[in-house]
């Protein structure tokens, strides 16, 4: 417990440290930013994330997080349902439909295959995704997945997994940086990656 607080205010620095990318010295202008603010603020605050653990879950079909059984992206009529991406988490979601030019659905993993950290093929959303394409008339699979090396085997992972089907399956073209995350290519790249896309 950090010395010089109150109790109270030390509780809520220890609490927003352990959020990402937050360090002591953030914590402590959260914590007085919250002391200042309006009891109208701070309600709404504690009532957002009330609502958040309450309500956001993943989507039945895809994964994807939502405040409904099925998101939003996979009840809307005008998405193409026979071309699915998929992506290792809802980052990846949020990154691709910023690009503007994907109309199909997703499937999310939520994670990559990390031998290293124990992280096998079992402990992704993968056998759903199986079922999916057994099952749904998919026609293309589009596998975008991180250009890193867990992203690049859970790629060829999947290639093999979803080689008895008669779909076609293609990987995000380069252009998406080497080592990097979906979620930090920009619109514009990410638009050529899917537009270049190459049979995989
Ligand atoms: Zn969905």
């Amino acid at each position: 417990m950090i010395k010089g607080f109150p109790k109270p205010m030390a509780r809520l620095i220890e609490a927003f440290k352990k959020m990402p990318g937050i360090g002591a010295h953030s914590a402590q202008k959260l914590t007085f930013y919250i002391l200042q603010a309006s009891r109208k603020e701070t309600d709404s605050l504690i009532r957002s994330i009330g609502e958040v653990k309450q309500n956001v879950r993943f989507c039945r079909t895809c994964n994807n997080l939502s405040d409904e059984d099925i998101c939003s992206i996979c009840s809307d009529t005008a998405r193409d349902p026979k071309l699915v991406c998929v992506v290792e988490d809802p980052n990846g979601v949020i990154a691709m439909e910023k690009s503007g030019v994907y109309n199909g659905v997703y499937h999310v993993l939520l994670g990559e295959l990390s031998p290293i950290d124990g992280v096998g093929p079992d402990e992704l959303k993968i056998t759903d995704l199986v079922k999916r394409v057994g099952t749904d008339g998919v026609e293309e699979v589009i596998l975008a997945t991180d250009f890193t090396t867990e992203g690049e085997t859970t790629a060829l992972y999947l290639l093999e997994v979803l080689k008895p089907f008669d779909i076609k399956v293609s990987r995000l073209a380069r252009g998406v940086p080497v080592g990097a995350s979906l979620e930090f290519a920009d619109s514009a790249t990410l638009q050529r990656a899917l537009e270049e896309r190459k049979e995989a």
